[in-house]
């Protein structure tokens, strides 16, 4: 057979693929808990979807890690965190995944269920195959939790955190009685995070 440099090419991208996927899976998941300091987010009562959204970032980092995943938390206290400081992160870090962790309000009480927000579809040739697949991913692990859950995709207007990587994850509606319950429940929490966790080490 005639050495083809097509062949020859696709032989060392192969070879490289092979090499640098073991170091893939020990990639970066960064975890935005969202709001913090002064922006308390969705507020009903006393539950502000800040604190809220900490604690939970707390337990998923933990599950993440049990999985070998490297973290970043954009913030692990009560605070503030510039959008210009995340998007440095990002670039520093080079995360495989952002997870954007925030509560839904409506003004219906009624209104109830868990959305993930991606980026819009113009950035879906940036991604790899994984990178495209994770929210249909999370859509099926999600809807398998017990009390069942309404879970529904949607487009973002522009890359959450300037990046297509980035996931925006709604929990649930803080304004609905038994989402607020749900939510706020450590039980609930690491439920989500078990599934969350599970769901990222399916693909990466
Ligand atoms: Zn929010």
């Amino acid at each position: 057979m005639k050495a083809n440099p097509k062949r020859i090419l696709f032989a060392a991208v192969s070879a490289l693929l092979a090499l640098c996927s073991p170091l893939a899976r020990a990639g970066t998941v960064m975890l935005d808990p969202g709001h913090g300091g002064r922006d308390s987010g969705a507020t009903v009562d006393q539950a502000k979807e800040s604190e809220i959204m900490l604690s939970f970032a707390k337990v998923l980092d933990a599950e993440l890690k049990r999985k070998g995943y490297v973290t970043n938390l954009t913030r692990d206290t009560d605070e503030l965190v510039p959008l210009n400081s995340k998007r440095q992160t990002i670039a520093d870090v080079k995360p495989i995944i952002v997870l954007g962790l925030h509560l839904s309000s409506s003004k219906d009480p009624n209104e109830r269920g868990i959305r993930i927000f991606r980026s819009p579809k113009t950035e879906d040739e940036k991604l790899l195959l994984e990178e495209r697949e994770l929210p249909d991913h999370l859509v099926k692990a999600l809807s398998a939790i017990e009390p069942k859950q309404t879970v529904t995709t949607h487009r973002l207007g522009l890359p959450y955190l300037n990046t297509p990587k980035a996931i925006l994850l709604e929990l649930g509606f803080l304004t609905n009685a038994e989402d607020r319950k749900l939510i706020t429940d450590p039980a609930y929490q690491q439920k989500l995070a078990t599934v969350l966790a599970e769901a990222i080490n399916e693909l990466y």
